[in-house]
């Protein structure tokens, strides 16, 4: 089992995702942010696409699921709350899997950001998919999810392990990393937040990341630590309200 994994920009701060199984060529994308960008890369790469795999409902990761499936009858997989703005042709959630050739997706609940958010983990290969979920140094908005559902969400995939490569959808980072750096001190945060300002400058994406770099300098993770004197889901929550206020 082995998955090829084509990440490019798209929209203002999206990253599209095309991921191959290798032992048959089914292709997925994660996501749909934008129809055209991802019908060009899949001609430039010569790839026939199979599967949409929508991680939540918001327009800059299911508004060109209609675009295309029209272009390419690709079969659309997703969390139930798609239906309000795409088509869906399976609904999945927490415990079922999605077959990409022969690379099973585990499907992980990661409401929060939206209510039905979730991700999609390959175990074989430790690499997951989190959307809007988890980002690097940072964490989704909370749209329509409590502090104790997203801090759910993020512990379950922090719990995931060290070396697994994530795939966020935004390339937001570097205002993360200002954000992170105005709550927490850790020499490592401040190692990982140069080397960041230093690759946006060259125009590089940090994305993806892993959990372990994540577990180690993302002040969201790290809340427990961060806030000792509150339960964790309260840590996580007061540190997402200061970032929601946050004027970096
Ligand atoms: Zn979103």
């Amino acid at each position: 089992m082995s998955l090829t994994v084509h990440q490019f920009p798209c929209l203002s701060d999206n990253y599209g995702f095309l991921v191959r199984d290798e032992a048959t060529g089914t292709t997925a994308t994660i996501d749909t942010p934008d129809a055209d960008a991802i019908l060009a890369q899949l001609d430039r790469l010569g790839w026939t696409l199979d599967l949409i795999l929508n991680t939540h409902w918001h327009p800059d990761h299911a508004g060109g699921n209609a675009a295309i499936q029209a272009a390419t009858g690709a079969t659309i997989v997703g969390p139930p709350e798609v239906t309000r703005i795409a088509p869906l042709d399976r609904s999945v959630g927490q415990g079922d899997t999605v077959m990409l050739g022969e690379t099973p997706l585990a499907v992980i609940d990661t409401g929060g950001h939206t209510l039905g958010h979730i991700a999609y983990h390959d175990a074989a290969d430790r690499i997951a998919f989190v959307g809007d979920t988890l980002f690097a140094l940072g964490c989704g908005r909370l749209f329509e999810g409590t502090p104790e559902q997203m801090w759910g969400s993020l512990s379950k995939l922090a719990a995931l392990p060290d070396d697994t490569t994530v795939y966020c959808a935004h390339e937001y980072t570097a205002a993360n990393a200002r954000f992170a750096l105005s709550v927490d001190d850790a020499p490592a945060l401040r190692d990982r937040a140069e080397a960041v300002f230093a690759a946006r400058e060259r125009g590089e994406p940090t994305v993806p990341t892993t959990i372990g770099l994540e577990k180690a300098t993302n002040p969201f993770l790290r809340a427990p630590l961060l806030r000792p004197h509150l339960t964790p889901a309260d840590a996580f929550g007061e540190i997402r309200a200061a970032k929601d206020g946050f004027k970096g």
